[in-house]
């Protein structure tokens, strides 16, 4: 899973990345309002936290442009503690969700995931496919109970063919949802760790749709 970050207080934004890193998210990063919009029109994202005071283009705005051009992504909004009007103008505007700062780092995360699993219709923070279950609040994955460790790169793999059980996902994709922007994105790599990933899951569990990408078999 791939998150924007956008924030312009650097004490912050570092506290953040350090907590969305250790939850193991690919990030980008904006410090304005202008590079964030930019980024939020051309790049992929799972889910975008957006403060709402911003140098060069406020939050608001961008949030407005963004669902203008037709982005959707999930927007979490960092607002001013106790200013209900902009939580108000932030919903309008096409936010999904809100926190007031300060917040706790905990509460953040727990937003963000929710954030993403309704983006694809899932309820449950337990994700399982047959006697697979990834657990979205631990980062912890099991097979029939036993856990299977995981590098963070295998595991934002699965987690992300997981978040889309049956659906074909291809290795444009994977690349877009994986990395962040400054990564060296070989689409190679994604072979190299769909190949890694097989070899710690029951065979077949990982399907090749060929010509099109991958699938999480969905068992019968
Ligand atoms: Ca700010």
């Amino acid at each position: 899973m791939k998150l924007l970050l956008v924030e312009d207080d650097p004490t912050l934004r570092s506290q953040l990345r350090t907590g969305l890193e250790e939850a193991g998210y690919a990030l980008d990063e904006a410090d304005n309002g202008r590079d964030a919009q930019h980024l939020g029109e051309t790049e992929a994202f799972d889910a975008v936290v957006l403060d709402l005071g911003l140098p060069v283009v406020d939050g608001l705005t961008v949030l407005k442009r963004w669902r203008e051009a037709g982005r959707t992504m999930p927007v979490l909004i960092l607002t001013a503690r106790d200013s209900w009007h902009e939580k108000v103008a932030g919903i309008d505007a096409g936010a999904d969700d809100y926190l007031a700062k300060p917040f706790h780092m905990e509460e953040l995360l727990a937003r963000v995931r929710a954030l993403i699993r309704r983006a694809q219709g899932l309820a449950s923070p337990l994700l399982k496919c047959g006697e697979l279950t990834l657990d979205t609040r631990s980062s912890r994955v099991t097979l029939d109970g036993q856990p299977v460790t995981l590098t963070s790169h295998e595991f934002r793999l699965l987690a992300y063919l997981m978040h889309r059980p049956g659906s074909v996902v291809s290795r444009t994709e994977l690349t877009e949802h994986l990395y962040a922007q400054d990564f060296d994105r070989d689409s190679n790599t994604i072979e190299v760790f769909i190949g890694r990933l097989r070899r710690k899951l029951p065979a077949d569990t990982i399907e090749t749709v060929r010509g099109m990408g991958y699938r999480l078999a969905t068992p019968p």
